[in-house]
């Protein structure tokens, strides 16, 4: 086995000059009714670099008042916007895009800082995240309807399509830019006004990024934003006013539960983007240089974080001593640190909470008998590092097969027979998103109406794109975010009745 790579030099783009004169730009205060300003109660709250364990800004730490306050401003900006021309809608949001994009330098280092991922990939975050920008540009005027005749002859059905008024947005931690966007694009599109609550950890890309929406010419109220340490509390007082329309949220399955309990009272449209749980299945007919790098993306793209990640691995038997060598030595040879360094694969989990959960997942899985490949420690020092991990042989009460593990740890198991793998894969409360390497076409197929996912890679390890709807079944989620799907979550339809024009 060689010997594992280390982090090179901070990258040229993310020197101190850079970083301070970043920070610089981030607004830190609510952004309500189109100008930033303190909380009500003058609270502010710090955000800091997982790599460092170093604080980077002080944000205002939204109250419910605040968030009433920014309620009341999407209320107040609803009629107009929803008026606005589609056309002036959809070129808004390729300003946006634009601007994004000639702005990608801030982008991705602020999120390298503010979320730990390294450098190259908070750039491919920002593409991803910029097409949401662009595709919803693009549906924002083809919002159809249509027209037919009653079969009795008697009258016309007219179907027109809606926003469904101001809208609620939860994001999580792991994606700051993209989960910000795959939300806030289909609304604006739709013609929907949005109060958004940044995950507490990482809030500083939405901010920057709302900002950009302000600069292009999204007009007040239309936006508004509530970083806060307290989610419960504000998310409470806009869910039981009356004035909200619609709940967006993605994180993870608990907190989505009851936050769909508490749109009940008021019968709120939801779209819930929840926690995954994801099989890779390897049958004896893959390409296993194809395997093996689909799974390495799979599992430790985000540093394993990504509700998409590769949880299990299911190897045909007769393919797994092979598999599993090949993935060892490609991940002995990861180097671990900070995001901003160059060379580096696995940067900081999110929280040294996160490391200590992913530390107990493996030490439980070895108790139970399974075997550790490679990696499997916390890193010594400053930051919230673990090691790039593969465990073989994990018995299926293992914790690391039934848990989301958020980390980098890629657990395999071994199956025999292709109805097994489809019993393994399935038994699980998620239903996100599955992997499967074949190069049998009818065994693809199969597999396609098998698989209990909202989402399938067939021999690939990334499945996310704008065009797309992404989503899951079971308890992986209600909607859609993405494609076609993704802009009818925040329209509401309209059918209505005329007698036949020629009685
Ligand atoms: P989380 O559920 O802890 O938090 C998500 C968001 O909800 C954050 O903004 C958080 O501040 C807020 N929140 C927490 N408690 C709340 C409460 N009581 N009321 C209102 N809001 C509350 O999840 P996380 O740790 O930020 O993200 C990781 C989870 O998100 C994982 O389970 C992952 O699978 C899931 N996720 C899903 C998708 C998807 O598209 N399906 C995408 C990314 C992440």
């Amino acid at each position: 086995m060689s010997e594992p790579e280390t982090a090179g030099d901070v990258d040229p783009r993310a020197t101190p000059g850079h970083i301070a004169e970043l920070l610089g730009q981030v607004p830190t205060g609510l952004l309500i009714d189109g100008g930033w300003r303190p909380a009500e109660t003058g609270q502010t709250f710090g955000v800091s670099d997982p790599a460092t364990g170093q604080p980077l800004l002080r944000v205002a730490d939204a109250s419910p008042a605040d968030a009433l306050a920014g309620l009341a401003a999407a209320d107040r900006a609803f009629p107009a916007w929803a008026a606005t021309a589609p056309r002036d809608r959809a070129e808004l949001l390729r300003a946006a895009f634009e601007e994004v994009l000639r702005r990608r330098d801030e982008f991705a280092l602020l999120m390298t800082l503010e979320m730990g991922k390294p450098l190259p990939e908070a750039y491919g975050e920002v593409t991803y995240g910029g097409e949401f920008l662009r595709w919803f540009s693009e549906e924002a005027v083809r919002i159809q309807g249509r027209y037919g005749t009653t079969p009795e002859g008697n009258g016309r059905v007219l179907v027109s399509q809606h926003p469904v008024g101001p809208c609620y947005l939860i994001t999580p931690w792991n994606f700051p830019l993209a989960m910000a966007t795959r939300k806030i694009a289909p609304a604006l599109a739709a013609g929907c006004t949005v109060v958004v609550k940044p995950a507490s950890l990482t809030p500083l890309t939405t901010s920057l990024f709302a900002q950009v929406l302000l600069d292009v010419g999204v007009p007040a109220g239309v936006v508004n934003v509530l970083p806060t340490t307290a989610s419960g509390p504000v998310s409470t007082a806009i869910l039981e006013d009356p004035r909200v329309r619609k709940l967006s949220f993605t994180g993870s399955t608990p907190v989505g539960r009851d936050l769909l309990a508490r749109s009940a009272p008021g019968v709120l449209r939801t779209s819930m983007e929840l926690g995954g749980n994801a099989p890779f299945l390897v049958f004896p007919d893959a390409d296993l240089d194809a395997a093996v790098e689909g799974a390495l993306r799979a599992k430790f793209r985000n540093i394993g974080q990504a509700c998409t990640a590769a949880n299990r691995f299911f190897v045909h038997r007769s393919l797994a001593e092979e598999f599993t060598a090949r993935v060892t030595a490609a991940v002995a040879n990861y180097a671990t640190g900070p995001g901003i360094r160059t060379g580096v694969t696995i940067g900081p989990l999110i929280e040294p909470r996160a490391v200590a959960k992913t530390g107990e997942l493996v030490a439980d899985a070895v108790a139970r008998g399974a075997t550790l490949r490679v990696g499997g420690h916390a890193l010594e020092g400053a930051g919230s590092f673990f090691e790039a991990t593969v465990v073989a042989d994990v018995p299926a009460e293992a914790a690391l097969m039934r848990e989301e593990i958020f980390g980098p740890v890629l657990a395999i198991t071994t199956f025999e027979t292709e109805d097994e793998a489809v019993r393994l894969a399935n038994a699980t409360e998620y239903g996100l998103v599955s992997y499967v390497y074949t190069r049998d076409l009818a065994r693809g197929q199969r597999l396609i109406e098998r698989l209990a996912t909202g989402m399938m890679g067939l021999n690939v390890g990334v499945v996310s794109n704008a065009a797309a709807p992404f989503g899951g079944w079971k308890q992986s989620g209600l909607g859609r975010e993405g494609g076609l799907e993704g802009i009818r979550e925040y329209l509401q339809t309209k059918y209505t009745l005329t007698p036949d024009p020629f009685a």
